[in-house]
C-alpha cells in the first residue's frame, strides 16, 4: 500500500485572502488537517469553502498526536498541518510530527506562504542581508535583559515576536541593554485593518508607544537593527580597557568598575561588563 503525505501548509497571519492556490488545493484534497485550534481554523475553513475533517494537534498533545499522525500516514491518509497562524513550526507546533515523519520515511512537503517574521522584516527598512529569527524572548524582565544582552554586538537584524502586554516592557529592556539609540521597528497586525509599521530610536519609539494605549495593542514583531561592520570594531573591547575594568574592580564591584571605565573609553558598559566577564571564564585549551 502506498504511504500519504505530509504537507506543512501556511496560512493567513490576518487577512484570509493571503492563502495561496496551492494551499487551498492541498486543504480541500487531503484527508485530515492537523491544526492547532480547530475552532480558530474552522474560520478559515467558512471562508474559503474547506470540508476536510480536522484534527486538533497542539502543544499539549503533539507527542501522542504525531504517533497517531504518523499511522494514519503509513495506511496511506495524507495529511496536512497548520497552525493558527503564518508557517507552522516558526514559534508553533509541528516540530515532532515533521520528525517523527520523516524518521518513518514519510515525504513531507512545504506549501509555504505568510510568516509574520518575515512579512515584517521586508517593510522594516532594517538590514535584511543578514538576520537572526529569535522568536520570543523571557516575559520577566531580567530574564529578557540577560538574553538581550547577548545581541549587543549582533550584526545581524534581530527579529522577535512579542505579546501586546510586554511590548513596552520589551521597548524599555531594549533601551536599558542597548542603548537610546538602537533602531527599532515595530510591525503591529501586518495584513490586518489597523497595520502600523513604526521605526526610529527606542527611545522616541518607547515615548510614542506609551503615548498612545492603541500601539499597546494587536500583534507585533518587534524588529532590532544589528550594529554595523564599523561600529561593531570600534566595540570591540581591546586587552589595555579590559585591564582598566580589572584595577577598577579592585575597589569597585563590576557593574560599577565597567560603568567607570566606560565613561573614560567610551565603550559601552554592557560590552565592558560581557567582555570581562567572558575574560573570567575558565579556557577551554588543554
Ligand atoms: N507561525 C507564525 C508565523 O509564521 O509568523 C507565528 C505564530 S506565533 C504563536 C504568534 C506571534 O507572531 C504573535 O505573537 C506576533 O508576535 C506574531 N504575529 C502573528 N501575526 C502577526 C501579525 N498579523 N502582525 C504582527 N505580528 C504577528
Amino acid at each position: 500500500m502506498n504511504i500519504g503525505n505530509l504537507y506543512i501548509v501556511a496560512t493567513p497571519i490576518g487577512n484570509l485572502s493571503d492563502i495561496t492556490l496551492r494551499a487551498l488545493e492541498t486543504l480541500k484534497s487531503v484527508d485530515i488537517v492537523a491544526a492547532e485550534d480547530t475552532r480558530h481554523s474552522r474560520k478559515l475553513f467558512n471562508a474559503h469553502n474547506i470540508e476536510t475533517a480536522l484534527w486538533a494537534v497542539h502543544e499539549h498533545n503533539e507527542d501522542a498526536k504525531s504517533n497517531a499522525l504518523v499511522e494514519k500516514l503509513l495506511s496511506g491518509k495524507s495529511v496536512a498541518l497548520i497552525s493558527d497562524a503564518g508557517t507552522p513550526l516558526i514559534s508553533d507546533p509541528g516540530y515532532r510530527v515533521v520528525t517523527r515523519a520523516r524518521e518513518a520515511g514519510i515525504q513531507v512537503y512545504t506549501i509555504p506562504g505568510p510568516c509574520a517574521a518575515i512579512a515584517a522584516l521586508s517593510v522594516s527598512g532594517l538590514g535584511t542581508d543578514r538576520f537572526l529569527f529569535v522568536g520570543f524572548l523571557a516575559p520577566k524582565t531580567s530574564a529578557r535583559q540577560k538574553q538581550l544582552q547577548e545581541f549587543v554586538d549582533e550584526r545581524a537584524t534581530l527579529i522577535v515576536y512579542e505579546s501586546p502586554r510586554r511590548v513596552l516592557g520589551l521597548l524599555a529592556d531594549i533601551l536599558e541593554v542597548m542603548g537610546a539609540d538602537k533602531v527599532v521597528c515595530l510591525a503591529k497586525e501586518l495584513t490586518k485593518t489597523y497595520e502600523t509599521v513604526l521605526s526610529g530610536p527606542v527611545d522616541s519609539l518607547l515615548e510614542q508607544v506609551h503615548a498612545n494605549p492603541d500601539l499597546q495593542r494587536g500583534e507585533f514583531v518587534v524588529l532590532i537593527s544589528g550594529v554595523s561592520k564599523k561600529q561593531h570594531d570600534e566595540q570591540l573591547v581591546d586587552g589595555k580597557t579590559l585591564a582598566w575594568v580589572g584595577m577598577a574592580q579592585q575597589h569597585l564591584p563590576l557593574k560599577k568598575a565597567c560603568a567607570l571605565v566606560s565613561e573614560m573609553t567610551g565603550v559601552k558598559k554592557n560590552l565592558l561588563y560581557k567582555a570581562a566577564l567572558k575574560g573570567k571564564e575558565p579556557s577551554g585549551d588543554s
